[in-house]
Protein backbone atom coordinates (compact mmCIF):
# COMPACT_ATOMS: atom_id res chain seq x y z
CA UNK A 1 0.00 0.00 0.00
CA UNK A 2 1.17 3.53 -1.23
CA UNK A 3 1.83 5.41 2.13
CA UNK A 4 2.93 8.97 2.88
CA UNK A 5 5.41 10.20 5.53
CA UNK A 6 4.61 14.12 6.53
CA UNK A 7 7.10 15.80 8.19
CA UNK A 8 6.51 18.97 9.83
CA UNK A 9 7.31 21.59 12.49
CA UNK A 10 3.20 22.84 12.56
CA UNK A 11 1.05 20.25 13.23
CA UNK A 12 -1.44 21.14 16.28
CA UNK A 13 -1.98 21.43 19.01
CA UNK A 14 0.20 24.07 18.24
CA UNK A 15 -2.32 26.58 16.81
CA UNK A 16 -2.27 28.77 13.78
CA UNK A 17 -2.90 28.98 9.99
CA UNK A 18 0.01 26.37 8.62
CA UNK A 19 -0.96 24.48 11.43
CA UNK A 20 -4.63 23.95 10.26
CA UNK A 21 -3.85 23.32 6.97
CA UNK A 22 -1.98 20.58 7.48
CA UNK A 23 -4.01 19.00 9.52
CA UNK A 24 -6.85 19.34 7.61
CA UNK A 25 -5.06 18.13 4.26
CA UNK A 26 -4.23 15.32 6.80
CA UNK A 27 -7.73 14.40 7.77
CA UNK A 28 -8.74 13.85 4.59
CA UNK A 29 -6.19 11.06 3.09
CA UNK A 30 -6.24 7.50 3.97
CA UNK A 31 -5.48 7.23 7.64
CA UNK A 32 -3.98 3.81 6.93
CA UNK A 33 -1.87 5.36 4.45
CA UNK A 34 -0.64 8.63 6.60
CA UNK A 35 2.19 8.81 9.66
CA UNK A 36 3.59 12.35 10.47
CA UNK A 37 6.69 12.90 12.53
CA UNK A 38 6.67 15.91 13.83
CA UNK A 39 7.99 18.21 16.41
CA UNK A 40 7.32 18.50 20.45
CA UNK A 41 4.60 21.97 20.82
CA UNK A 42 5.86 22.55 24.55
CA UNK A 43 8.42 21.17 26.86
CA UNK A 44 6.50 20.49 30.20
CA UNK A 45 3.67 18.44 31.62
CA UNK A 46 1.07 20.66 30.09
CA UNK A 47 2.24 20.71 26.58
CA UNK A 48 3.21 16.67 26.66
CA UNK A 49 -0.64 16.01 28.31
CA UNK A 50 -2.46 18.22 25.50
CA UNK A 51 -0.08 16.69 22.63
CA UNK A 52 -0.47 13.28 23.94
CA UNK A 53 -4.39 13.70 23.80
CA UNK A 54 -4.51 14.88 20.27
CA UNK A 55 -2.20 12.82 19.06
CA UNK A 56 -4.60 10.21 20.26
CA UNK A 57 -7.30 11.29 19.13
CA UNK A 58 -6.17 11.14 15.43
CA UNK A 59 -6.79 8.62 12.89
CA UNK A 60 -3.58 7.83 11.88
CA UNK A 61 -0.32 7.77 13.65
CA UNK A 62 1.74 10.72 14.98
CA UNK A 63 5.53 10.48 15.91
CA UNK A 64 6.83 13.04 17.77
CA UNK A 65 10.60 14.12 17.92
CA UNK A 66 11.63 15.37 21.06
CA UNK A 67 12.89 18.74 19.62
CA UNK A 68 10.90 21.64 19.28
CA UNK A 69 11.68 22.45 16.11
CA UNK A 70 13.04 19.77 13.65
CA UNK A 71 16.10 21.22 11.89
CA UNK A 72 17.48 18.82 8.45
CA UNK A 73 20.51 17.77 10.60
CA UNK A 74 21.95 14.61 10.08
CA UNK A 75 20.03 12.99 13.24
CA UNK A 76 16.08 14.11 12.18
CA UNK A 77 17.30 12.44 8.59
CA UNK A 78 18.20 9.45 9.74
CA UNK A 79 14.94 9.46 11.82
CA UNK A 80 13.21 10.52 9.47
CA UNK A 81 14.62 7.92 6.88
CA UNK A 82 14.57 5.07 9.39
CA UNK A 83 10.37 6.42 10.00
CA UNK A 84 9.81 6.26 5.60
CA UNK A 85 11.36 2.49 5.79
CA UNK A 86 9.37 1.55 8.95
CA UNK A 87 6.20 2.45 7.94
CA UNK A 88 6.92 1.87 4.43
CA UNK A 89 6.09 5.21 3.42
CA UNK A 90 6.69 5.94 -0.96
CA UNK A 91 6.21 9.41 -0.68
CA UNK A 92 6.90 12.49 1.73
CA UNK A 93 4.69 15.44 2.09
CA UNK A 94 7.19 18.56 3.67
CA UNK A 95 4.40 20.69 5.44
CA UNK A 96 6.73 23.66 5.39
CA UNK A 97 9.16 23.61 2.49
CA UNK A 98 12.06 25.66 3.95
CA UNK A 99 14.28 24.27 5.54
CA UNK A 100 12.99 20.60 6.23
CA UNK A 101 12.58 20.01 2.13
CA UNK A 102 16.42 20.10 2.12
CA UNK A 103 15.87 16.47 3.54
CA UNK A 104 14.59 15.74 0.22
CA UNK A 105 17.62 14.01 -1.26
CA UNK A 106 18.39 11.75 1.71
CA UNK A 107 14.54 10.47 1.93
CA UNK A 108 14.65 9.81 -1.91
CA UNK A 109 18.01 7.47 -1.35
CA UNK A 110 15.68 5.76 0.97
CA UNK A 111 12.91 4.76 -1.17
CA UNK A 112 11.01 7.83 -1.42
CA UNK A 113 9.50 7.70 -4.92
CA UNK A 114 7.45 11.14 -4.56
CA UNK A 115 8.71 14.12 -2.60
CA UNK A 116 6.24 17.59 -2.23
CA UNK A 117 7.31 20.45 -0.23
CA UNK A 118 4.40 22.98 0.50
CA UNK A 119 5.51 27.33 0.58
CA UNK A 120 3.45 29.26 2.69
CA UNK A 121 3.07 33.00 2.59
CA UNK A 122 6.39 33.63 4.47
CA UNK A 123 8.31 31.47 1.90
CA UNK A 124 7.36 34.83 -0.49
CA UNK A 125 9.36 37.10 2.13
CA UNK A 126 12.40 34.42 2.31
CA UNK A 127 12.51 34.68 -1.72
CA UNK A 128 14.11 37.99 -1.53
CA UNK A 129 16.96 37.41 1.15
CA UNK A 130 20.03 36.03 -0.33
CA UNK A 131 20.67 33.45 1.56
CA UNK A 132 17.68 31.62 2.01
CA UNK A 133 16.99 32.14 -2.10
CA UNK A 134 19.93 29.48 -1.93
CA UNK A 135 17.92 26.91 0.04
CA UNK A 136 14.79 27.35 -1.66
CA UNK A 137 16.50 27.04 -5.25
CA UNK A 138 18.07 23.48 -3.05
CA UNK A 139 14.99 22.47 -2.48
CA UNK A 140 13.38 23.00 -5.28
CA UNK A 141 16.07 20.55 -6.36
CA UNK A 142 15.57 18.15 -4.23
CA UNK A 143 11.83 17.50 -4.15
CA UNK A 144 9.27 16.86 -7.59
CA UNK A 145 6.92 19.45 -6.75
CA UNK A 146 6.94 22.77 -5.24
CA UNK A 147 3.31 23.97 -3.77
CA UNK A 148 2.43 27.40 -3.53
CA UNK A 149 -0.97 29.46 -2.35
CA UNK A 150 -1.53 31.86 -5.14
CA UNK A 151 -0.02 33.91 -7.65
CA UNK A 152 1.78 36.38 -5.53
CA UNK A 153 3.37 33.83 -3.57
CA UNK A 154 4.21 31.50 -6.92
CA UNK A 155 6.20 34.60 -8.77
CA UNK A 156 8.18 35.24 -5.75
CA UNK A 157 8.90 31.78 -4.88
CA UNK A 158 9.53 30.92 -8.69
CA UNK A 159 12.18 33.30 -9.06
CA UNK A 160 14.58 31.58 -6.30
CA UNK A 161 14.24 28.13 -8.05
CA UNK A 162 15.71 26.47 -11.76
CA UNK A 163 13.49 27.16 -14.34
CA UNK A 164 12.70 23.35 -13.99
CA UNK A 165 11.69 23.04 -10.47
CA UNK A 166 9.30 26.58 -11.08
CA UNK A 167 8.13 24.55 -14.31
CA UNK A 168 6.90 21.61 -11.86
CA UNK A 169 4.88 23.98 -9.57
CA UNK A 170 1.05 23.33 -8.17
CA UNK A 171 -0.92 25.82 -6.48
CA UNK A 172 -2.26 24.04 -3.40
CA UNK A 173 -3.86 26.10 -1.12
CA UNK A 174 -5.67 26.06 2.51
CA UNK A 175 -9.25 24.97 1.23
CA UNK A 176 -12.67 26.67 3.18
CA UNK A 177 -15.01 24.32 5.47
CA UNK A 178 -18.13 25.41 3.43
CA UNK A 179 -20.19 23.40 5.54
CA UNK A 180 -19.08 25.47 8.90
CA UNK A 181 -19.10 28.93 7.22
CA UNK A 182 -22.61 29.41 5.18
CA UNK A 183 -25.24 31.77 5.32
CA UNK A 184 -27.58 32.12 8.12
CA UNK A 185 -24.28 30.86 11.10
CA UNK A 186 -25.90 32.84 13.18
CA UNK A 187 -25.11 36.60 12.57
CA UNK A 188 -28.57 37.43 14.16
CA UNK A 189 -28.05 35.92 17.56
CA UNK A 190 -24.32 37.90 17.84
CA UNK A 191 -26.16 41.23 16.44
CA UNK A 192 -28.86 41.07 19.13
CA UNK A 193 -26.64 40.29 21.84
CA UNK A 194 -24.47 43.35 20.47
CA UNK A 195 -27.23 45.56 20.39
CA UNK A 196 -26.87 45.92 16.62
CA UNK A 197 -29.94 44.11 15.18
CA UNK A 198 -31.16 47.31 13.07
CA UNK A 199 -27.55 48.94 12.43
CA UNK A 200 -25.50 48.19 9.47
CA UNK A 201 -22.34 46.51 10.18
CA UNK A 202 -19.02 46.43 8.55
CA UNK A 203 -17.24 43.32 10.48
CA UNK A 204 -13.31 42.41 9.84
CA UNK A 205 -12.09 39.01 11.20
CA UNK A 206 -8.46 39.02 11.88
CA UNK A 207 -5.26 39.41 14.56
CA UNK A 208 -5.15 42.91 15.64
CA UNK A 209 -1.49 43.91 13.92
CA UNK A 210 -1.27 46.85 11.68
CA UNK A 211 -0.57 44.89 8.42
CA UNK A 212 -4.42 44.16 8.49
CA UNK A 213 -5.21 47.59 8.42
CA UNK A 214 -8.38 47.68 11.01
CA UNK A 215 -6.78 51.17 11.53
CA UNK A 216 -7.77 52.25 7.77
CA UNK A 217 -11.23 51.11 8.50
CA UNK A 218 -11.64 53.23 12.13
CA UNK A 219 -9.87 56.50 9.79
CA UNK A 220 -12.69 55.57 6.74
CA UNK A 221 -15.83 55.38 9.70
CA UNK A 222 -16.10 59.05 9.84
CA UNK A 223 -16.66 58.85 5.90
CA UNK A 224 -19.19 55.87 5.70
CA UNK A 225 -20.98 57.45 9.03
CA UNK A 226 -21.58 60.51 6.79
CA UNK A 227 -22.97 58.39 4.03
CA UNK A 228 -24.75 55.96 6.36
CA UNK A 229 -25.75 56.84 9.17
CA UNK A 230 -25.81 54.70 12.47
CA UNK A 231 -23.12 52.26 10.87
CA UNK A 232 -20.63 50.14 13.37
CA UNK A 233 -17.49 48.46 12.62
CA UNK A 234 -17.25 45.10 14.02
CA UNK A 235 -13.75 44.01 14.92
CA UNK A 236 -13.58 40.65 15.93
CA UNK A 237 -9.87 39.33 16.87
CA UNK A 238 -6.99 39.69 18.92
CA UNK A 239 -3.87 40.80 19.02
CA UNK A 240 -1.27 43.71 19.74
CA UNK A 241 -2.71 46.29 18.00
CA UNK A 242 -5.96 46.63 19.77
CA UNK A 243 -4.40 49.70 22.45
CA UNK A 244 -3.37 51.35 19.12
CA UNK A 245 -6.76 51.06 17.40
CA UNK A 246 -8.97 51.95 20.36
CA UNK A 247 -6.79 55.51 21.11
CA UNK A 248 -7.37 55.62 17.16
CA UNK A 249 -11.10 55.11 17.34
CA UNK A 250 -11.38 57.63 20.18
CA UNK A 251 -8.94 60.30 18.32
CA UNK A 252 -11.40 59.45 15.67
CA UNK A 253 -14.51 60.32 17.63
CA UNK A 254 -15.80 56.46 16.39
CA UNK A 255 -15.64 54.85 19.80
CA UNK A 256 -19.34 54.46 19.97
CA UNK A 257 -19.15 53.15 16.29
CA UNK A 258 -16.28 50.92 16.76
CA UNK A 259 -16.64 47.26 18.52
CA UNK A 260 -14.16 44.86 19.81
CA UNK A 261 -15.17 41.37 20.53
CA UNK A 262 -11.33 40.52 21.47
CA UNK A 263 -9.90 37.00 20.45
CA UNK A 264 -12.85 34.21 19.85
CA UNK A 265 -12.91 30.47 20.00
CA UNK A 266 -13.19 29.01 16.67
CA UNK A 267 -16.67 27.89 17.25
CA UNK A 268 -17.92 31.61 17.63
CA UNK A 269 -16.28 32.65 14.10
CA UNK A 270 -18.99 31.39 12.23
CA UNK A 271 -21.85 33.49 13.45
CA UNK A 272 -19.66 36.81 13.93
CA UNK A 273 -18.90 36.29 9.99
CA UNK A 274 -22.08 35.72 9.61
CA UNK A 275 -23.50 39.44 11.75
CA UNK A 276 -21.85 41.90 9.00
CA UNK A 277 -23.44 42.98 5.80
CA UNK A 278 -19.67 43.51 4.49
CA UNK A 279 -16.47 42.30 5.28
CA UNK A 280 -13.76 44.41 4.74
CA UNK A 281 -10.37 43.90 5.79
CA UNK A 282 -8.11 46.36 3.87
CA UNK A 283 -4.56 45.12 4.17
CA UNK A 284 -1.69 46.86 3.37
CA UNK A 285 2.26 45.68 2.88
CA UNK A 286 4.55 46.50 5.32
CA UNK A 287 8.51 46.62 5.81
CA UNK A 288 9.44 46.56 2.38
CA UNK A 289 7.46 43.18 1.40
CA UNK A 290 8.61 41.16 4.60
CA UNK A 291 5.03 41.87 6.21
CA UNK A 292 2.67 40.84 3.58
CA UNK A 293 -0.56 38.94 3.24
CA UNK A 294 -0.03 35.06 1.95
CA UNK A 295 -3.18 34.47 0.57
CA UNK A 296 -6.21 36.27 2.99
CA UNK A 297 -7.97 32.98 4.27
CA UNK A 298 -10.30 35.58 5.90
CA UNK A 299 -11.91 36.77 2.49
CA UNK A 300 -12.57 33.09 1.55
CA UNK A 301 -14.23 32.75 4.94
CA UNK A 302 -16.41 35.39 4.05
CA UNK A 303 -17.55 34.59 0.80
CA UNK A 304 -18.60 31.29 2.40
CA UNK A 305 -21.14 32.85 4.59
CA UNK A 306 -22.36 34.87 1.61
CA UNK A 307 -20.99 38.49 2.44
CA UNK A 308 -19.52 40.71 0.01
CA UNK A 309 -15.60 41.60 0.65
CA UNK A 310 -13.60 44.56 0.51
CA UNK A 311 -9.86 43.49 0.44
CA UNK A 312 -6.66 45.25 0.60
CA UNK A 313 -4.10 45.13 -2.30
CA UNK A 314 -1.28 43.29 -0.10
CA UNK A 315 0.62 40.19 -1.31
CA UNK A 316 -1.97 37.26 -2.35
CA UNK A 317 -5.12 38.92 -0.89
CA UNK A 318 -6.11 39.54 -4.06
CA UNK A 319 -6.13 35.77 -4.99
CA UNK A 320 -8.70 35.01 -2.25
CA UNK A 321 -11.51 37.65 -4.13
CA UNK A 322 -12.85 37.83 -7.69
CA UNK A 323 -12.21 41.80 -8.18
CA UNK A 324 -16.03 42.94 -9.14
CA UNK A 325 -17.54 39.75 -9.05
CA UNK A 326 -17.40 38.48 -5.11
CA UNK A 327 -16.00 42.20 -4.04
CA UNK A 328 -13.34 44.80 -4.55
CA UNK A 329 -9.61 45.37 -4.26
CA UNK A 330 -8.86 48.80 -2.51
CA UNK A 331 -5.41 50.47 -2.12
CA UNK A 332 -4.35 48.63 1.35
CA UNK A 333 -4.18 51.48 3.36
CA UNK A 334 -6.53 54.03 1.75
CA UNK A 335 -9.74 55.22 3.85
CA UNK A 336 -11.21 56.69 0.81
CA UNK A 337 -10.68 53.66 -1.35
CA UNK A 338 -11.95 51.76 1.67
CA UNK A 339 -15.04 53.75 2.47
CA UNK A 340 -15.81 54.42 -1.06
CA UNK A 341 -16.50 50.81 -1.88
CA UNK A 342 -18.14 50.03 1.69
CA UNK A 343 -20.82 53.01 1.05
CA UNK A 344 -21.33 51.30 -2.23
CA UNK A 345 -22.41 47.95 -0.75
CA UNK A 346 -23.77 49.31 2.72
CA UNK A 347 -26.36 51.18 0.16
CA UNK A 348 -27.42 48.69 -2.68
CA UNK A 349 -28.71 45.63 -0.52
CA UNK A 350 -28.99 43.93 -3.82
CA UNK A 351 -25.72 44.44 -5.13
CA UNK A 352 -23.72 43.17 -1.76
CA UNK A 353 -26.41 40.15 -2.17
CA UNK A 354 -25.45 39.65 -5.63
CA UNK A 355 -21.51 39.21 -4.68
CA UNK A 356 -22.33 37.39 -1.14
CA UNK A 357 -23.95 34.91 -3.50
CA UNK A 358 -21.02 34.59 -6.48
CA UNK A 359 -18.82 34.35 -3.41
CA UNK A 360 -20.14 31.68 -1.72
CA UNK A 361 -20.55 29.52 -5.31
CA UNK A 362 -16.84 29.92 -5.80
CA UNK A 363 -15.90 28.35 -2.65
CA UNK A 364 -17.98 25.65 -3.14
CA UNK A 365 -16.85 25.85 -6.46
CA UNK A 366 -12.59 26.13 -6.16
CA UNK A 367 -11.82 26.31 -2.44
CA UNK A 368 -13.49 23.38 -0.64
CA UNK A 369 -10.87 21.25 1.49
CA UNK A 370 -12.20 17.83 -0.62
CA UNK A 371 -11.19 19.28 -3.79
CA UNK A 372 -7.70 21.03 -2.73
CA UNK A 373 -7.12 17.35 -0.87
CA UNK A 374 -7.44 15.11 -4.24
CA UNK A 375 -4.82 17.56 -5.84
CA UNK A 376 -2.63 17.11 -2.68
CA UNK A 377 -3.25 13.00 -2.83
CA UNK A 378 -2.29 13.42 -7.04
CA UNK A 379 0.91 14.69 -5.88
CA UNK A 380 1.80 12.20 -3.63
P1 LIG B 1 -2.80 35.11 9.31
O1 LIG B 1 -3.18 35.17 10.76
O2 LIG B 1 -1.99 36.29 8.90
O3 LIG B 1 -2.23 33.81 8.91
O4 LIG B 1 -4.16 35.34 8.54
P2 LIG B 1 -5.10 34.32 7.74
O5 LIG B 1 -6.18 35.16 7.21
O6 LIG B 1 -4.33 33.46 6.82
O7 LIG B 1 -5.63 33.33 8.85
C1 LIG B 1 -6.30 33.77 9.89
C2 LIG B 1 -7.19 32.64 10.37
O8 LIG B 1 -7.42 32.86 11.74
C3 LIG B 1 -8.56 32.66 9.68
O9 LIG B 1 -9.04 31.34 9.53
C4 LIG B 1 -9.40 33.44 10.67
O10 LIG B 1 -10.77 33.14 10.59
C5 LIG B 1 -8.81 33.02 11.98
N1 LIG B 1 -9.01 34.00 13.05
C6 LIG B 1 -8.85 35.33 13.03
N2 LIG B 1 -9.19 35.88 14.22
C7 LIG B 1 -9.58 34.87 15.01
C8 LIG B 1 -10.07 34.77 16.36
O11 LIG B 1 -10.22 35.72 17.10
N3 LIG B 1 -10.36 33.51 16.80
C9 LIG B 1 -10.23 32.41 16.01
N4 LIG B 1 -10.56 31.23 16.52
N5 LIG B 1 -9.77 32.47 14.76
C10 LIG B 1 -9.45 33.68 14.27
Amino acid sequence: MHKTLIVTNDFPPRPGGIQAFLHNMALRLDPDRVVVYASTWKRGAEGAAATAAFDAAQPFPVVRDGATMLLPTPRVTRRATALLREHGCESVWFGAAAPLGLMGPALRRAGARRVVATTHGHEAGWAQLPGARGLLHRIGEGTDTVTYLGEYTRSRIAGALSAAAAARMVRLPPGVDEKTFHPGSGGDLIRARLGLTDRPVVVCVSRLVPRKGQDTLIRALPLILAEVPGTVLLIVGGGPYEGALRALAASSGVTDAVRFTGALPWGELPAHFGAGDVFAMPCRTRRGGLDVEGLGIVYLEASATGLPVVAGDSGGAPDAVLDGETGWVVRGGSATDAAERIVTLLRDPALARAMGERGRAWVEERWRWDLLADRLRGLL
